[in-house]
């Protein structure tokens, strides 16, 4: 039996999550959950799943927690805070790890369950993209059996489960959806929504990863994601936008092989293969019909004058140092101001790259470091939006 930890519980990933377990009753337990406010959502899944944990980020909230639980009779012990994410993630209350928390939040938690050697199922990118190496390091030396969730990084870990299978690697070939405003004009984007922003085309998401997707910063997220697990600089990364998302990704080898993973856009197949791993497990996806798209896999390339986060991330992870965490929490600030209608959709670009020429990276050799480059970025980034505002 697998005791899982589902960090990000009562999200998009940790209902994938949380369906996949519930598939398998005699091999998947959920024995931890952890989500960030929503104590009713996490009571619900607590009486639905009965773990033996229940925590909230939310330190206030734990009064809430514990009487929410108490009312639906429930023994699941209530915790607050995220040094109890933290500790519960490294603890032997779990020995499988979703981490599954949006952004740089789910940092600690991440770090955790790879220093304590868990089976870990990444989803929260941008603990990658704020910390890759110390991360990689943790997983190594800590021994942990790190799946990535990413849809796209689970096609390759598919293709390249090992380091045998990773020689004569010559590239990576990352597929994107393009995201709802594919084919746009850059003019034509000033004064889209949010409801529009969200609005995937092909996968349902949470909110910050779906503004994410229509930026195409979340591809350029998955780019530096993918440096740090497969070991592959930015120069053997290439974007392809494929809007029918059924070719996860693909890896090509010196001998002119090319391998893909395909399958339909649902995220509990790359969950089942991070429970399931070496073993195939059933995960509620049916397979693929290639006819269901008019029999049709098309691709063309990513267009960066429109989307030039795609770009600034490229650069970033060149730039190396703290410039990835620069230009990730200078994201986070800046589609936060976006969701919360305080600037439009053409200045979350605009400010991520205002902040990385304001910050030039330095190295990033410690975690103390990077949380204070992310410190700095975020404090930017949120002073620039104010006077936006007051302009
Ligand atoms: P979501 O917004 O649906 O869920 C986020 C979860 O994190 C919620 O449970 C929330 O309560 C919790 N949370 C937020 N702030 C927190 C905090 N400070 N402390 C503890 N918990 C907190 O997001 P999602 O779409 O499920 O994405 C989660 C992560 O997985 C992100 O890093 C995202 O990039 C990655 N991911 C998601 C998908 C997808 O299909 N949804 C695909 C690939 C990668
Ligand atoms: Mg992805």
């Amino acid at each position: 039996m697998r005791e899982v930890a589902v960090l990000g519980a009562t999200g998009s990933i940790g209902a994938s999550a949380l369906d996949v377990i519930a598939r398998h009753p005699s091999e998947l337990r959920a024995s931890v959950l952890a989500a960030g406010r929503d104590v009713p959502g996490l009571v619900e899944l607590c009486r639905k799943h009965r773990p033996d944990h229940a925590v909230i980020a939310d330190e206030g909230a734990l009064e809430a927690l514990r009487s929410g639980l108490s009312e639906a009779r429930l023994d699941t012990r209530a915790h607050a805070g995220a040094g109890a994410i933290e500790a519960l993630a490294s603890s032997d209350a779990c020995d499988t790890v979703v981490a599954a928390i949006v952004g740089a939040a789910g940092l600690p938690s991440t770090l955790a369950a790879a220093r304590s050697g868990k089976r870990l199922l990444l989803a929260n990118k941008e603990s990658l993209v704020l910390a890759g190496e110390l991360f990689m390091a943790a997983a190594r030396e800590g021994g942990a059996t790190v799946v990535p969730i990413d849809s796209e990084h689970n096609a390759i870990f598919q293709c390249l489960p090992d380091a045998a299978a990773r020689s004569g690697l010559r590239r990576i070939i990352l597929t994107a959806s393009g995201g709802p405003f594919r084919g746009r004009s850059r003019e034509s984007l000033a004064d889209v929504t949010v409801e529009q922003a969200v609005a995937h085309p092909k996968w349902s998401m949470g909110r910050k990863i779906s503004v994410d997707s229509a930026t195409l910063m979340n591809k350029g997220l998955e780019v530096i994601e993918a440096h740090h697990l497969f070991g592959v600089d930015g120069g053997r990364i290439d974007v392809l936008v494929h809007p029918q998302s059924l070719v996860h990704s693909l890896v090509e080898f010196v001998d002119g092989s090319t391998l893909a993973q395909l399958g339909l856009p649902d995220m509990r197949t790359s969950l089942a293969v991070g429970f399931g791993w070496p073993e195939r497990i059933e995960s509620g996806v049916s397979g693929l019909d290639l006819l269901a798209e008019g029999g049709r896999l098309e691709f063309e390339p990513p267009d960066l004058e429109t989307f030039p986060c795609l770009r600034l991330a490229f650069e970033a992870l060149a730039a190396g140092g703290t410039a990835p965490a620069v230009l990730n929490a200078a994201n986070e600030v800046a589609v936060d101001a976006f969701l919360e209608r305080r600037i439009g959709f053409l200045s979350i670009p605009r400010l991520v790259e205002e902040t990385l020429s304001a910050l030039p990276p330095v190295s990033a050799v410690s975690l103390a470091a990077l949380h204070e480059a992310d410190a700095e970025a975020r404090a930017l980034s949120g002073q620039a939006i104010a006077r936006h505002q007051t302009t």
